[in-house]
């Protein structure tokens, strides 16, 4: 057992998570507003001041701040208090009863990101309880609606009082991996970088007729069996970002095939894919992350035409879900998917949304401090920078010019596919073990970094 840990505060922080899980925030339709107020009360008996702001009926965020004597820097614990939906009768407990059974707490939201929002309020609870002297300010927020966007969340607030929320530095939800084990050792990741998402909607026309008589009709199904078959295995070009060729240096020190793998992909990234399928074929997870954070990626999601047997219809649509790397623009992708398509006619194109990528850099001292404060924990661990394939509310904040992290420690108490699957998944749960380890490192990074 490890002596540092904050064992005095596993009642209250469990408490916490199961009594969050109760309330439903499923998005749709969010209604985070009896969250935000549920925190507001557990944050006002700290003798905290909380801000309830509703961007519209329902949708509320919450914030508090601790002030320091107004030094730099300041810093920004942010989550989110919505959830993706669950089906009850695919789990084996309610998942909105917050259940704590055989030392987890289960129910939707336990994983994304109700533990974190959690952990970040007992963070503020003992910070002023413990009458922290802060250099800097320590703000909270949790937040509505990122699971569709996070435009009447994070994303309103950016727009309407973005002076509540600036701060220098962000720490957010966005690796929720379970430390990578290689060789015994922890390997914690902290996600400096995400991925920007466009949405693309293809229309393929055509000329319609009888579906008795094809050689009269242009088939437009044909059209678009073709645009998604090209889009679909089209490799764009690759292209490594600082975060993932870093993340790949440092694993590639460690021992073992997979490391090996890795360095030939630092010194050959042209034959970046000719070393993925070899990897693929040991660590099938590990390798096709790597491709997807090493290019732009085009999955064809959803493909509609035709309303009868036998009529050749005149159109069939396609919707693509692309995702860009930071310094590409939904112009560049468009562009691209053009150029591929080229030599087909009639198709007509439209955005139908997008969200822009986003890095923050690693070399800098909150990151140096996440590396100490884990050490402190679990000495020789290591920690490496993650891009997520996915999007977080962390991009609005980048564009406000914070550094942001996904950060939430987790220790490997299950297989990783295992965990995978539970997020926005079945059977969501988090060990209370690691919400305890999750606090105690979450508290002492803050202290010290903002002390
Ligand atoms: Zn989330």
């Amino acid at each position: 057992m490890c002596t540092k840990l904050f064992h005095e505060v596993e009642d209250e922080v469990t408490t916490l998570l199961s009594d969050l899980i109760r309330i439903n925030t499923t998005n749709p339709p969010g209604n985070e507003t009896p969250a935000a107020k549920f925190l507001a009360k557990t944050l006002e008996e700290e003798g905290l001041e909380c801000e309830l702001l509703k961007s519209s009926k329902g949708r509320g965020n919450i914030i508090a701040r601790i002030k320091g004597d107004g030094k730099k820097p300041n810093l920004l614990l942010l989550s989110h208090l919505d959830v993706v939906p669950a089906t009850p009768k695919e789990w084996s407990v309610d998942p909105f009863s917050g259940l704590v059974k055989e030392g987890y707490v289960w129910g939707r939201g336990a994983l994304d990101c109700k533990s974190l929002v959690a952990i970040e309020t007992i963070v503020m609870k003992l910070l002023a309880r413990k009458e922290v002297k802060l250099k800097g300010d320590v703000i909270f927020a949790a937040t509505a609606d990122e699971e569709m966007g996070g435009e009447v969340g994070v994303g309103w607030l950016v727009e309407t009082h973005p002076e509540k929320i600036r701060a220098d530095y962000v720490i957010n939800e966005g690796n929720t991996l379970p430390s990578i084990h290689i060789n015994g050792k922890h390997i914690f990741t902290v996600q400096t970088a995400e991925k920007g998402i466009v949405w693309m909607k293809i229309k393929a026309h055509g000329r319609p007729g009888h579906g008795s008589c094809p050689g009269l009709a242009d088939n437009a199904v044909l059209r678009m069996a073709e645009v998604a078959r090209r889009l679909g295995t089209h490799r764009s070009k690759i292209k490594v970002a600082p975060t993932v060729k870093h993340m790949i240096k440092e694993l590639s020190k460690e021992r073992g095939t997979i490391a090996r793998l890795l360095s030939s992909l630092m010194t050959k990234p042209f034959s970046a894919d000719l070393v993925l399928d070899q990897m693929a074929k040991k660590e099938k997870g590990i390798a096709e992350y790597l491709r997807a954070s090493m290019r732009t990626t085009i999955a064809p999601t959803m493909v509609h035409g035709g309303i009868k047997e036998n009529i050749i219809p005149s159109g069939c649509e396609g919707v693509f879900d692309c995702r860009i790397l930071p310094g590409q623009t939904k112009e560049t992708l468009l562009n691209e998917v053009k150029e591929v398509l080229k030599d087909i006619e009639n198709l007509e194109f439209e955005i139908i949304k997008a969200s822009e990528p986003s890095e923050s850099p690693f070399d800098t001292a909150l990151y140096r401090q996440v590396e100490e404060t884990l050490k402190e924990f679990l000495p020789g661990c290591s920690v490496v920078p993650f891009m997520m394939t996915g999007g977080t509310d962390s991009r609005y904040l980048r564009r406000l010019g914070s550094v942001c992290y996904g950060f939430q420690p987790l220790k490997t108490d299950m297989p990783m596919d295992e965990l995978l699957k539970m997020i926005h998944g079945v059977d969501e749960r988090i060990s209370v073990e690691n919400l305890v380890f999750g606090t105690s490192v979450l508290c002492r990074l803050v202290e010290r970094f903002m002390t």
